[in-house]
């Protein structure tokens, strides 16, 4: 038995086979099934839990170089086949870890905290998957293949993170948009990293479709999260998350959910601390949809008996804007492995809960409003306990989302009352009606 860590692609419904990292392969060719980056848990094992705390300890202390990365600071869990040189890092990772006692009080429980993935190069959590995916494809490039541009279809930040580390690497990027339907931020980000940029009259899962076609041609990398590398570099959110509570996990993550990547991500992680004796238990995930697209919510419901692809509908969270989710056997198996649940969110909720985090000094995305709204409807009813430890993730910054912003603030988003609504004051300048008008706002304040 070799005791250097390795890893290889596997069927993620257990089909027999080991297929070598080094081709570009993202079905099982026996059953056409999605596939997984497996290790070698004896390998990884050879390391005691202590040690590797140790390990990863000693390495948050770097300042800069590879080490100071969240995801490569975790290198030997992520993608030990990758040689240190052909690296593409951005920095991404070790992000903050926030307490916010006086939210979760308002919400009802005693111990809330965010993970705030948006603190981050391009301002998401795909960062973190990318930086993995392009360094493999900057290693095989180097190896000889003849892979020409990497490729995505994406709702925004994929397609912003894959042009940043596409660019970062010097491999050309063809990113495929539904046109309207993503935020501003979005679009000027991969238009400035220099990407191919196709704005198509579809939605996220027309252009999943389209891109696809496009990568079975091997020049054509495919950077979607049915890539199981990105899901290596994602999963180390868990493993910092942990690190970040010493290593007590919390009762719940709360985690809002498109594709379903990142909550498969976040269970192999947590999965795999538990397996190498890191952690001693395993938090319960709270998965959560937006009411407009949820077809995991439907499945859940239902035991997860019967999936039924929708045409999701227009939602002020436009980065989980997904009605045929490509990684949902990944996420069904985490959810029954961590006693998940489902939970969603109407416009109005995601919309009230995201100001009301804003309120406490956050900055938070559409899509973690979602979170916050599925977090207070499982508090209400009872299925999470007011004394249970809470993390939720907060995929991406809110200054992606200026739109969402602005326009809750001028209360002209149709169908959603803005409670939380905080307008500009238009007043002469005039130091004494200033002075009443301050007086009066502070006390509205207080
Ligand atoms: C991609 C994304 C999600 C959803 O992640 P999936 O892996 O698609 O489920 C949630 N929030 C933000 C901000 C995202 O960019
Ligand atoms: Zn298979």
């Amino acid at each position: 038995m070799s005791l250097e860590p390795s890893c290889w692609y596997a069927c993620v419904r257990g089909c027999e086979g080991r297929h070598p990292m080094d081709q570009s392969i993202y079905h099982c060719p026996k059953c056409g099934g999605l596939l997984d980056v497996e290790h070698d848990l004896a390998a990884l094992g050879s390391k005691t839990a202590d040690e590797w705390k140790q390990l990863f300890r000693e390495r948050a202390c770097e300042m800069v170089g590879p080490e100071a990365s969240g995801v490569w600071s975790k290198g030997e869990w992520v993608l030990p086949s990758l040689h240190p040189k052909l690296r593409i890092s951005l920095g991404e990772g070790r992000t903050p870890l926030l307490s916010v006692p006086r939210l979760a009080q308002e919400i009802g429980i005693q111990d809330l905290w965010m993970k705030q993935c948006g603190t981050t190069h391009s301002g998401s959590f795909k960062d973190l998957g990318m930086t993995v995916l392009v360094s493999h494809v900057n290693q095989m490039i180097a190896h000889g293949s003849a892979i020409r541009a990497v490729v995505c279809a994406s709702t925004g930040d994929t397609s912003a993170a894959l042009a940043a580390y596409g660019a970062s690497a010097g491999i050309p990027t063809l990113v495929l948009l539904p046109e309207g339907k993503i935020s501003e931020a979005q679009l000027a980000q991969p238009l400035a990293n220099g990407a191919i940029v196709l704005a198509l009259e579809t939605d996220f899962d027309g252009c999943m479709h389209l891109v696809e076609e496009i990568s079975h041609d091997p020049q054509f990398y495919l950077a979607n999260s049915k890539n199981p590398l990105r899901i290596e570099g994602q999963k180390t959110l868990a493993v910092e998350m942990a690190e970040q509570l010493a290593w007590d996990p919390p009762e719940w993550i709360v985690i809002p959910c498109g594709n379903l990547g990142n909550v498969s991500a976040l269970g192999k992680g947590l999965m795999m601390m538990k397996q190498l004796g890191l952690i001693d238990r395993l938090p319960r995930v709270l998965a959560a949809q937006a009411q407009s697209a949820n077809p995991l919510y439907h499945s859940y419901r239902d035991g997860f008996e019967s999936f039924e692809p929708q045409e999701a509908d227009a939602t002020l969270a436009t980065a989980i804007r997904i009605g045929n989710p490509v990684s949902y056997e990944r996420a069904v198996k985490v959810l029954r492995e961590l006693d998940g649940v489902v939970e969603q969110a109407s416009e109005q909720a995601l919309a009230d809960a995201s100001a009301r985090a804003d309120l406490h000094g956050l900055y938070t995305c559409p899509q973690t409003g979602v979170a916050l709204a599925c977090l207070s409807k499982a508090v209400q009813d009872g299925i999470i306990r007011a004394t249970d430890r809470v993390v939720v993730i907060a995929t991406a910054h809110g200054l992606k989302f200026t739109e969402f912003k602005t326009r809750y603030h001028s209360d002209s988003i149709p169908n959603v009352q803005s409670r939380l609504a905080n307008r500009p004051i238009r007043m002469k300048a005039d130091a004494k009606a200033i002075n009443e008008q301050i007086a009066r706002e502070i006390d509205r304040r207080t």
